[in-house]
């Protein structure tokens, strides 16, 4: 234990707020709630950061970032650079993760002592409807915020044995580079890795049993992926689910209930992640749930008074910056802050492959859903009109989408890059803008934040570098 008092020695200790899991949630609850002066103590039996800063959000895109590295060494020539791609040194690509990972560990860290937030390493249980237990003694607090977060999910008959077949957490370590490799599940998880792979030299097939990659995602954006990953030589089944897997000599062989065979060296399970709340005496305090998810209101509380839940224990979208909204909701809340329900539709969404995928708002499917079709409508601007992504070779769209005369409700993008694109298409959705008022900021010329711009004044009426 570090920071604050020592509550194995202090058993009057009843802190403002203990929070279970400190992973996005959970530490950005600690950290908002210590600055409004708050007392709280942050339970985690694993490492602080959780998820994101271990096994997901930043090690993958570590990962991305030098499977970057390598097809911009292929491409050199191209761009009249002279470089040769002499392969792939998993080892140093590991140690550059790792590095980066271990910086922002020791950063977060550090913040979480500078705010004075009790830190309690172990593994934790809800022993009443205001304390945990861990390491043997009783930690109370007047609230009690779970965010104990998720874990790679699997399917019956799917058993992840590390080796051949993995999940998300071992790819992260695999510390060889497989000749080939079945992806199954074609959602972001999936097509982040698929996208890494392939730049180091896999032969990838994703399998989904839905029509499409990415399938949360507008079906534009889907397909313009799907037609970028068969250009790099990204094999995809749709609409083909997972009946089996066996073994064979070197790796493993997969069907699907559509008569499909595919063989690889390893088979990742990316199918999506699942609550982790069993044996952690949710359920024996009362709380209420649905399949290992702890329910919530609009403010993240739970059916007892004293508990509210963050996270991806709760069903709102995985993200981690959706954990940080809501950990900063609920402490501001404990604290008697007047708070805000979140918009989920305002959120932004990133699948960081190459070519990255990045939207937020509406699909045109749901803005129909919602609004009937005759309202809405819908532009196309194609990026092979935008400067800066021909510079950088990439091919894409921006789409958006509109309720007739009215402001913008979804933003829509696919290329190199877009994903950095996202901060200002949120603006456009979360500040309900009318495209002629987008249309009349000026954005940098030659910038790919231009492309959103342009998209914008065509969509007013005044198309620039865009036919009419
Ligand atoms: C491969 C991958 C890539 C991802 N990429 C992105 C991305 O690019 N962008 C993005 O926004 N999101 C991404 N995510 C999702 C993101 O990581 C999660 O949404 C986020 O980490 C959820 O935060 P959380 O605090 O709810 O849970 P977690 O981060 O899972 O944290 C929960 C913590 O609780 C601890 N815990 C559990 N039980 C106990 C207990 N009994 N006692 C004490 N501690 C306990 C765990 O050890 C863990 O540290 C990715 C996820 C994965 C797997």
């Amino acid at each position: 234990m570090h920071g604050g008092r020592d509550v194995a020695n202090d058993a009057s200790t009843v802190f403002d707020v203990v929070i279970l899991g400190g992973g996005s949630g959970g530490y950005a609850a600690a950290l908002r709630g210590a600055q409004l002066g708050l007392s709280v103590a942050l339970i985690e039996k694993g490492e602080l950061g959780g998820t994101c800063l271990h096994r997901g959000c930043i090690p993958t895109k570590a990962l991305l970032h030098a499977a970057e590295v390598a097809d911009e060494t292929k491409e050199a020539a191209e761009f009249g650079v002279l470089a040769t791609f002499q392969g792939i040194d998993i080892n140093g690509v590991h140690k550059y993760k790792d590095d980066v990972v271990a910086g922002l560990y020791k950063g977060l860290q550090g913040l979480v002592a500078s705010r004075k937030v009790t830190f309690i390493q172990g593994e934790g249980k809800l022993s009443s409807q205001t304390s945990v237990d861990v390491n043997g003694q009783r930690v109370e607090g007047r609230h009690i915020v779970l965010a104990t977060g998720s874990v790679p999910r699997s399917i019956p008959g799917l058993d992840i044995d590390g080796n051949r077949i993995i999940s998300s957490d071992h790819a992260l370590k695999l510390d060889y580079i497989p000749k080939s490799a079945i992806i199954l599940g074609g959602g972001v998880i999936g097509c982040e890795f698929a996208s890494v792979w392939k730049s180091f030299g896999v032969d990838v097939t994703i399998v989904e049993g839905l029509p499409h990659l990415v399938p949360l995602e507008d079906e534009n954006s889907s397909k313009l992926l799907e037609r970028a990953f068969r250009k790099r030589g990204i094999k995809f089944e749709l609409k083909s689910r997972f009946s089996g897997v066996e073994y064979t000599e070197n790796g493993v062989r997969v069907s699907t209930e559509n008569g499909k065979s595919i063989e690889a060296d390893v088979l990742l399970v990316a199918i999506g992640r699942g609550p982790v709340s069993a044996g952690l005496g949710y359920e024996e305090q009362g709380v209420a749930m649905d399949r290992g998810y702890v329910l919530v209101d609009e403010y993240l509380r739970t059916n007892v008074p004293t508990i509210s839940a963050v996270g991806d224990l709760v069903p709102t979208l995985q993200l981690a910056h959706v954990g940080f909204a809501e950990g900063i909701l609920v402490a501001e809340r404990i604290a008697g802050l007047k708070v805000v329900p979140i918009d989920y539709d305002g959120i932004p969404r990133v699948t960081y492959s190459n070519p990255e995928v990045a939207s937020v708002g509406l699909t045109e499917a749901k803005a129909v859903e919602q609004y009937g079709k005759e309202k809405v409508v819908t532009l196309k601007y194609n990026l092979a009109g935008n400067g800066k992504s021909k510079i950088l070779k990439t091919a894409g769209e921006i789409k958006l989408v509109q309720v007739k005369d009215g402001a913008v409700v979804g933003v829509h993008m696919v290329g190199a890059r877009m994903g950095e694109q996202v901060g200002e298409a949120q603006l456009i959705y979360n500040w309900e803008a009318l495209p002629a008022e987008v249309a009349q900021l000026i954005h940098a010329h030659p910038s790919q934040s231009e492309a959103l711009g342009e998209a914008h004044l065509a969509l007013a009426g005044k198309p620039l570098h865009a036919h009419d």
